[in-house]
């Protein structure tokens, strides 16, 4: 028997069945909009071939003003449709299903022609955008119809309408965004009329065989959001109008809440989708923080939901639920909600990729194929960039050996995975080490590679790493300076009163370990839910309780510098940056750019700002001032005469992260 036996049921729909319970949810690649149809179809071919149940596109405005951003895709007109066939034969032929998902950004586009129920900016958009008149939304309903016609046309198995996340037609939901007082405004059966008549029509428009996907949001997680009388008012018109399933999503985009980080509890939400559920006749699907198929089991076994939709989890492995269903899930490479190569590649405009998977969105041009001329390959470093390179060389048949000079795998993502919010990183570190192992890379822990040892191989790759950097700044008797690494490792003891040099990536992660120590590596779901305010809905429109969150208390006294007279925090991750900022600045810690660094003594830092000397009264100054590549061996291989590969940190440390180091060990392997 399956050891996910809810997981792999199927669910007849009527017209179709689905061959399981699960669905990858939509997710913006970028692929959409670079007319390369045959690379899209990839990407969605390979999840269709891991045995996933149905999967819904990125989104897709069913007219030019609902576009994201000027340039971005959308389905209004009938020569989109053959580029659409590509993808829909090829998830076909693979043995999947597919639903386009019809996305209207409304306030929240990136363009000059954003329209919206009232003329009211969002918070996170440029523009203000016009009030629809009332002609102008009655064609709305005609467009996301013709939409849903060509997807029909183009060979999707359904349509995912997106009701959600603050886009458009939530917009119209909420008195927030709806100061409207025509029929489109003002009661609520006025307020949800657009979204309605937009499942009513599509149904009509697509007949009865057509998938038609509502994703309705369960928590606003703004003010003035919908009450829960409301949503479950709006789940029932939208099951009468015709939708074959509902999709539940959490927190308008604007919400300053996190609702997919990392440190958001896995499977958070699922509560909310499992108080809708007894509201209706029609599956219900569970959402946000679901990433093994452990939880994902659970929530369909606790009956909170009829599917579990994940998104991000496709982009680490294409072969989730084949690894699932095989009685292979701990090959499963894991998702660590980090957005650093998907969400934050979107919002700047690139495509999304994994950090853990650099194949992802790049399936037609990275590939790992088998070689034919097998050779020996010794790789020093086991850190992220050593790890994935030994794998993938492996992999593709080549004879690895793999040196590492401490005795565990993970180099830096050892570090990493001690933050409080980070303990994702525990399974990718125990992922890459199996997987390693499984390819038959000869792992030699405890080892220190020199010139002699590599003499023999016919490939040398080194990934050394990195080392600390010292700022070097003049210290007095009584100092107690420490670096990061010290700090990290539980080798140095800190004091009460902290200064931290640095606010990278690692000093804003150093800051928020002292004051948060010891938070579990499996959090509490209901203390992280009333950390940041979030109650039940019944008790609170949009599930909001007071301005969400509250100071949380820090076990020291912290302050954070930077030479830069900029904001502190602006290499951090664009979708998760925020969130790491606003943790700090409730738990009290003072940050300052514009310093620079004079001595340390037993007093303290003392440094000059704007204003002139200072002393910032310390017991101990942490060193987080960025890092210098570790090239010793890859120096003596070159003076031997050898040309070895230098990747990860030891080619270059300046904003060397996890990401770029299995990208770059990922492309080396593919091409040895
Ligand atoms: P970093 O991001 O380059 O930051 C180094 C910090 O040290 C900066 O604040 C810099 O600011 C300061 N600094 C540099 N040289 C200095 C000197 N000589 N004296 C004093 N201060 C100096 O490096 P990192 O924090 O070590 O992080 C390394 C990499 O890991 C980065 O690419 C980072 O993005 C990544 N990372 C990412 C995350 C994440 O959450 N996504 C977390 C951890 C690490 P000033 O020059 O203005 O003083
Ligand atoms: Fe998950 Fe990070 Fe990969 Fe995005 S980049 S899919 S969050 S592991």
């Amino acid at each position: 028997m399956s050891a996910y036996p809810h997981l792999f049921r199927t669910l007849d729909l009527g017209h179709v069945t689905l061959p399981n319970r699960v669905i990858m949810g939509s997710m913006h690649t970028g692929l959409e909009e670079t007319g390369d149809w045959e690379r899209l179809a990839e990407f969605y071919a390979e999840r269709a071939l891991g045995g996933v149940g149905l999967i819904v596109t990125g989104g897709f405005s069913p007219n030019p003003e609902g576009v994201l951003h000027e340039s971005a895709a959308g389905l209004w007109d009938d020569s989109a449709i053959a580029g659409h066939r590509v993808v829909t034969d090829r998830v076909h032929a693979c043995g999947g299903k597919i639903a386009l998902q019809l996305l209207h950004a409304g306030r929240y586009a990136y363009s000059k022609g954003a329209v919206a129920p009232s003329a009211i900016k969002a918070p996170i958009a440029p523009y203000t955008p016009r009030a629809l008149d009332a002609a102008s939304v009655e064609r709305q309903i005609a467009d996301f119809a013709s939409a849903a016609r060509r997807a029909q046309a183009a060979g999707y198995d359904g349509v995912e309408i997106m009701g959600s996340e603050g886009y458009l037609l939530n917009q119209f939901l909420t008195r927030h965004t709806n100061h409207r007082r025509d029929a489109w405004g003002g009661s609520y059966a006025n307020r949800m009329r657009l979204p309605v008549e937009i499942v009513r029509r599509v149904r009509e428009t697509v007949g009865p065989n057509f998938i038609v996907i509502y994703r309705i949001s369960l928590l606003d997680l703004v003010p003035e959001g919908s009450t829960w009388a409301e949503v479950v008012e709006l789940a029932q018109a939208v099951e009468a109008a015709g939708a074959s399933m509902l999709n539940t999503g959490i927190g308008w985009h604007e919400a300053r809440i996190p609702t997919i980080a990392a440190s958001v509890p896995r499977a958070a939400f699922a509560w909310v989708t499992a108080k809708l559920r007894p509201e209706v006749g029609l599956p219900v699907i569970a959402s946000n923080r679901i990433n093994t198929p452990e939880v994902a089991e659970a929530i369909l076994a606790e009956g909170a939901a009829d599917l579990v939709s994940m998104a991000r989890p496709f982009l680490a492995d294409s072969e989730f639920v084949e690894k699932a269903q095989t009685g292979r899930a701990d090959e499963i490479v894991p998702c660590i909600a980090c957005n650093q190569a998907c969400l934050d590649h979107t919002f700047e405009g690139r495509i999304a990729s994994c950090l853990v998977n650099p194949r992802a969105g790049h399936e037609t041009e990275l590939r790992y194929t088998r070689t034919r001329e097998p050779k020996t390959v010794g790789v020093v470093g086991a850190g992220p960039a050593g790890l994935m390179a030994a794998t993938v060389a492996a992999e593709r048949g080549h004879a690895v050996t793999l040196f590492e000079a401490s005795g565990e795998v993970g180099g830096q993502l050892n570090m990493a995975r001690r933050i409080p919010g980070k303990e994702e990183f525990h399974g990718l570190v125990s992922s890459f080490e199996r997987r390693a192992r499984r390819a038959g890379v000869d792992l030699r822990l405890g080892v220190r590679a020199d010139v002699d040892m590599l003499r023999g191989f016919d490939e040398v790759v080194i990934a050394t790493g990195v080392a600390p950097r010292d700022p070097a700044i003049p210290s007095g008797s009584g100092a107690n300076v420490v670096s990061y690494s010290d700090v990290l490792a539980g080798d140095a003891p800190v004091g009460q009163r902290v200064a931290i040099v640095g606010a990278g990536g690692i000093g804003f992660d150093v800051a928020e370990f002292l004051a948060h120590p010891g938070e579990t590596p499996a959090p509490d779901r209901d203390a992280w839910l009333a950390r940041w305010g979030i109650v039940d809905p019944e008790m609170a429109p949009g599930g909001l309780a007071g301005s969400g969150g509250e100071a949380s208390e820090a076990e020291r006294d912290i302050s954070l510098f930077q030479r830069k007279a900029s904001k502190l925090g602006r290499t951090l991750g664009k979708t998760t940056g925020w969130i790491q900022r606003l943790s700090l600045r409730r738990a009290g810690v003072r940050m300052r750019g514009g310093v620079t660094y004079d001595r340390v003594d037993a007093e303290g830092l003392h440094i000059k700002g704007p204003g002139g000397p200072e002393l910032i009264p310390a017991d101990t100054v942490v060193l987080c001032a960025g890092q210098e590549p570790v090239r010793g061996l890859a120096d003596a291989l070159t003076a031997s005469g050898r040309r070895p590969h230098i990747i990860g940190g030891a080619d270059m440390a300046v904003e060397l992260d996890a990401k770029r180091a299995i990208d770059q060990g990922a492309r080396l392997a593919a091409q040895l």
